[in-house]
């Protein structure tokens, strides 16, 4: 997914006529290689964003790199002080995946407020900032939201009452036709690789089973096609 994903802003990026550069270190780098090239991008004053492409190999803490990124080059928005600003409610840098969900329900008029948003999957890059970005008193939040994690008891007590599901667990097949109500808004965030016979060996699936949910839900987010080119954007 990591590959995918940097070649595509790699991509993207020239597409619009704008430099990147990819650092592609080791998978045994030390600790104070990475501190110390992100020191030197954030001393250039050519470079005005650092991305720091996560999962990091097992033996790297991300929260020791992503603290040290300049917050004002973060545009990732994952610096302890842009999130902090994002949960005070001014943010700065908006992370990329909860802010193209945002920008998909605001391009097809879905109004949040006073909807019940189940928001499914914690993490820091994708559950925590969309349930505090729809939960919030702007324009675009006032929604109701319920998160959900491996914890949850009984997720389909949860989905079942849900106006807008957004999913980011990385489970395919996780949510189907039975755990929805009738008209129920989805974005897929999961990104799942399945095997398959295929010259390329593999296609890509979301967290919800597509086919069981189509009729049901007003509308979804398809996986490839959804979620993703936005985060890019
Ligand atoms: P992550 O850090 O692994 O978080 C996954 C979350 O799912 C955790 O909070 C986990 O709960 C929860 N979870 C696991 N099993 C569950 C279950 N059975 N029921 C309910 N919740 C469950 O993953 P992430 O980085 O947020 O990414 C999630 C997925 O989104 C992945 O497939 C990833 O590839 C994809 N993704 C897509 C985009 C995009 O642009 N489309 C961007 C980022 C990520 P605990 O906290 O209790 O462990």
């Amino acid at each position: 997914a990591s590959k995918i994903y940097v070649n595509s802003k790699a991509k993207t990026f020239k597409k619009l006529n704008c430099y990147s550069e990819i650092f592609q270190l080791d998978e045994d780098v030390s600790k104070e290689r990475v501190i110390s090239l992100i020191e030197k991008l954030n001393n250039d004053s050519l470079v005005h964003g650092i991305l720091l492409q996560l999962p990091l190999p097992s033996h790297l803490d991300a929260y020791d790199f992503l603290s040290k990124i300049n917050p004002l080059k973060d545009v990732d928005g994952f610096h302890p002080e842009n999130l902090g600003l994002l949960f005070q409610g001014t943010p700065r840098f908006i992370p990329c995946t909860p802010l193209g969900c945002i920008e998909i329900l605001e391009y097809y008029k879905i109004d949040v407020k006073s909807k019940h948003v189940v928001v499914i999957g914690r993490s820091n890059i994708v559950g925590k900032p969309i349930m505090s970005l729809l939960s919030q008193p702007f324009k675009k939040g006032n929604a109701t939201v319920t998160i959900c994690h491996s914890y949850t008891k009984d997720l389909s007590k949860y989905t079942m009452s849900a106006d807008i599901i957004i999913c980011a667990v990385g489970k395919p097949n996780l949510i189907n036709g039975n755990m929805i109500k009738d008209g129920c808004i989805i974005l897929d965030v999961g990104i799942n690789r399945i095997n398959d016979s295929s010259e390329k060996g593999y296609h890509i699936v979301g967290d919800v089973d597509y086919d069981s949910v189509i009729d049901k839900s007003h509308s979804i987010t398809p996986v490839p096609g959804g979620v993703g080119p936005m985060t890019i954007s």
